[in-house]
């Protein structure tokens, strides 16, 4: 590994020693990079690395809200503008009780380089609270969105910054932070991404980041001949990644047998497929922290709690919950039965030392990270970005093409940057490279800024 890519670490590390994700996915990116930084001195002699790893700004502010009680209550709220130099900043919000500074950080460094790779004009930026909506009223998630805007707003636009969901935000809460733009900045305009239907949302953007996910590890198993086809597949998480994995990997004939929560994992031996897939979106409304309930009405279905899915035998395992949700035990069990590939939903679900693991064991598992595999969402807000420029709508069909070829070409891109630099079959540094010669050599172009 380069010296110079030490230092950088090294440098963060001192700086902030408490901000562990932040450094865990700078080390994951930085580690990948040495090739291309002995390859080409312009990178250090621009200082390109240390520029990368500070965020163009990071505005912190607070969120004051009444509850349903009438008490006032306080959560802070963040939202990284990480670097703009091939596009507006673009990335979601997360609402969760363990975000902090450092999550969005990570988050926010790891979209640099997710939207770099989608081919698409758009910059690295994250936000959100540590606001638990679970168990909240709507009229309380109202409130706290709209006094979350009522600050965000001064510091977004459709050409500076523009937000989106990610956990604990969905469409519901994306259209309360619209609502509260729009009245405040007096404009109808493309400023966040995941809108409802009928107003300036893109069709298939709530299924993207899920079916991303499968296109991608479809790419990758027909790298080896192979297809989802008939694929025995565990899934992690139930939100909205999960469920869009869920229906993609069933549709191309893939079995999934397990999806899970905060509290454990669900085994259905059954498959997880039609009306069962309805029946999350359920779930995920009535409790956003227990996947148990699913027994009660799938009464073949076991549920393991306090555990997590990797221990099942499975050929397929896409974790699409959270960060930090394998790690190396589970990374040499999978492998151990047989896996055939890893490919990430979630940001960042993999530890360090299990994303290791893969890498080391290229020639026996496919492992794709999130950055790479998860990057659809992101790309069809991308799309969606487009449409509302134009005003105009493609239809369902246009969309998901378009989604398709993204996939292709980012998984193209990972294989080629990866054999270019001398270590074929390695998505991790693949992903890195290709996202980041874009990034770094528009930050050249545009002087020090
Ligand atoms: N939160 C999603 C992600 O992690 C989507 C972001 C977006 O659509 O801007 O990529």
């Amino acid at each position: 590994m380069s010296q110079y890519v030490n230092e950088v670490l090294e440098s963060l590390q001192k700086k902030a020693p408490w901000e562990s994700l932040f450094i865990q996915a700078a080390t994951e990116i930085l580690h990948s990079l040495g090739p291309v930084l002995e390859k080409e001195p312009k990178y250090k002699k621009h200082a390109i690395l240390e520029r990368l790893v500070e965020p163009e700004r990071a505005i912190g502010f607070r969120v004051p809200w009444v509850d349903d009680k009438g008490q006032i209550r306080v959560n802070p709220g963040w939202r990284v503008q990480f670097n703009s130099a091939i596009g507006p900043y673009k990335g979601g919000i997360r609402f969760h009780p363990n975000v902090t500074l450092d999550t969005l950080k990570f988050l926010g460094f790891e979209q640099i380089f997710k939207n770099s790779l989608t081919g698409l004009p758009m910059g690295g930026g994250k936000g959100g609270s540590n606001f638990d909506p679970n168990g909240k009223s709507d009229a309380e998630i109202m409130r706290f969105c709209q006094s979350f805007m009522m600050e965000l707003f001064r510091h977004i636009g459709p050409n500076t910054d523009v937000p989106a969901g990610d956990i604990g935000v969905g469409g519901r809460e994306v259209g309360y932070l619209f609502g509260m733009y729009k009245k405040l900045a007096n404009e109808f305009t493309g400023v966040l991404t995941g809108k409802g239907q009928y107003w300036g949302g893109s069709l298939v953007r709530p299924e993207a980041t899920g079916f991303g996910v499968v296109y991608f590890a479809e790419e990758m198993l027909k790298t080896k001949g192979d297809s989802m086809k008939g694929k025995k597949v565990a899934v992690s998480g139930f939100g909205n990644v999960a469920w869009g994995a869920v229906t993609k990997a069933t549709q191309l004939g893939a079995k999934v047998v397990t999806i899970s929560g905060p509290d454990g994992y669900i085994y259905d031996m059954d498959g997880i497929s039609g009306e069962k897939i309805v029946h999350m979106e359920e779930m995920l409304r009535i409790d956003r922290m227990a996947v148990a309930p699913y027994v009660e009405k799938y009464k073949n279905a076991q549920f393991h709690a306090g555990k997590r899915p990797w221990e099942q035998a499975v050929d397929v395992a896409l974790p699409c919950a959270i960060q930090n949700e394998l790690n190396l035990d589970e990374a040499k069990i999978l492998l151990a039965n047989g896996c055939k590939a890893v490919v990430e939903g979630a940001n960042m679900p993999s530890t360090l030392d299990a994303v290791e693991f893969f890498q080391a064991n290229s020639d026996k598992i496919l492992y794709a990270p999130g950055k790479a595999s998860n990057a659809g969402g992101v790309a069809t807000s991308g799309l969606e970005m487009s449409q509302n420029s134009m005003r105009l709508g493609w239809t369902a069909e246009e969309v998901d093409a378009r989604l398709h070829q993204i996939m292709i070409n980012i998984h193209k891109s990972c294989v080629d940057a990866a054999s270019r630099f001398g270590t074929p079959g390695n998505y991790v540094n693949g992903a890195n490279i290709a996202g980041f010669l874009k990034v770094a050599d528009s930050m050249i172009d545009q002087g020090l800024v």
